[in-house]
């Protein structure tokens, strides 16, 4: 169950399938006419909130973490969080991304900087005040790794239980965090969506707070911070686009709820546009996008690509997703794996951020978006990096390859680096 505390300035959860609305501290994830899929979005009280809540208000707040955010979060004042820095990751200026591309300026968000070095910390340290608040003893979360990792680390710093669900083939580092932080890890056997569909069942079966993606309604409110950082730090002018990567549809979802709570306090007239970038080995809401096909009903694909963090047979919040790119005049855009892995030493050479494969994804699909000539010379661009390529050694191992980038193999002395040097 989740929470039953009631805020004052949240009016409701409203089901994202049929926009039926069920009180602020309704007792369940979903709306239960749609299975486990009438996602709720949390609805705020705009003008109570601008009420007590201003730009000046932040300005003056020393706190850098994504709770100085917390006003227009669904969590009360006196909650504690964890101890963990989440948020506040740095938005870099690119201007040799900018040149080579012929846009205006690009900015590149590195949340590989996280404690567990990816966005994902913004939405598990939301499900611990959440768990908490509705006393739950145990969290779980299904993952492909980094939301797992994410939970881990932040139950870790508040000595909370968690059993995690990761597909086996997850990349090693990723469970590796989890054994380190202590969590009960289930290694299963089969994709993400196995994983996914055993820990739904086990939390229903044992009582466990659930984390997972595109289910609980609350992630969503975490990971907005990061869409109201990037806001914040451009001075509430907001950009002309942003490029995300996506999997469940959760991030994406996220940022775009961002530009939504930000206009609706009046603190920017227009969203920026948003791009959802997708490998073409998991492309569900590209299809849906250029089909037109309702993705409510639309039937799961199977995913299959080197960026793990984005590989989903059924983005579970594809009906938030798909809202992101059409509300806002954006777009999904399909790379290619090798162009996703071509990307990670792009980045890297032109911003000095090292991202994972689905960081990188971001700015493949920007890549592709100047090609089709979906934003241009004016355009003011925002790449939102969500991991760190640490996570992935052996993906960036085989992306340096590609590029044809070898280091120099020589013997420890002057004259043979001069030889390699001079070849
Ligand atoms: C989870 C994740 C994504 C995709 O987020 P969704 O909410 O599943 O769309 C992208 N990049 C990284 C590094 C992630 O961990």
């Amino acid at each position: 169950m989740t929470s039953g505390r009631a805020l004052d300035h949240v009016t409701g959860l409203v089901c994202v399938v049929d926009g039926k609305m069920y009180p602020a501290d309704f007792a369940g994830y979903v709306s239960p006419d749609y299975g486990n899929e009438g996602i709720l979005d949390v609805r705020y009280d705009y003008e109570r909130i601008a009420g007590r809540f201003t730009q000046a208000d932040l300005a003056a707040n020393p706190d850098r973490t994504m709770w100085r955010y917390r006003p227009l979060m669904p969590v009360a004042d006196d909650a504690e969080v964890p101890p963990l820095t989440v948020g506040g990751t740095p938005m870099y200026d690119a201007p040799r991304l900018a040149a080579d591309l012929g846009l205006a300026q690009v900015l590149v968000k590195d949340e590989g900087r996280q404690p567990t070095a990816s966005l994902k910390d913004r939405a598990s340290a939301m499900a611990i005040v959440k768990a908490r608040e509705a006393g739950a003893e145990v969290i779980t979360t299904a993952s492909t790794g980094n939301a797992a990792a994410a939970l881990s680390g932040l139950c870790a710093s508040m000595g909370q239980r968690n059993v995690i669900f990761v597909p086996a083939s997850a990349p090693e580092a990723k469970i590796a965090q989890l054994l380190a932080y202590g969590s009960t890890v289930a290694l299963v056997d089969g994709t993400y969506t196995d994983a996914f569909e055993l820990c739904m069942e086990a939390s229903a079966h044992y009582g466990w707070y659930n984390r997972n993606t595109g289910y609980n309604p609350y992630m969503t409110e975490g990971k907005k911070t990061a869409g109201l950082e990037i806001l914040e730090d451009l001075g509430w002018e907001p950009p002309d686009a942003i490029f995300v990567s996506v999997g469940d549809g959760s991030i994406i979802g996220g940022v775009h709820k961002a530009m939504k709570d930000a206009m609706g306090l009046g603190w920017i007239e227009r969203s920026p546009r948003i791009f959802g970038i997708q490998s073409a080995g998991s492309d569900y809401l590209v299809q849906a996008f250029e089909s037109g096909e309702d993705v409510f009903t639309k039937a799961p694909i199977s995913a299959d690509t080197v960026a793990d963090s984005i590989s989903a047979d059924l983005p579970r919040d594809r009906i938030k997703a798909m809202n992101a790119a059409t509300q806002t005049g954006g777009a999904y855009l399909r790379v290619t794996d090798d162009e996703i892995l071509a990307a990670v030493p792009t980045l890297a050479r032109g911003s000095g951020v090292f991202a994972e494969p689905a960081g990188a994804a971001a700015y493949a699909g920007l890549i592709k978006a100047v090609d089709n000539g979906l934003v241009g010379a004016d355009d003011r661009v925002v790449v939102l990096s969500t991991g760190s390529g640490l996570k992935d050694v052996a993906s960036a191992m085989k992306a340096v390859a590609m590029a044809k980038t070898e280091p120099m193999r020589i013997a420890p002395s002057l004259s043979a680096l001069q030889e390699a040097l001079n070849t």
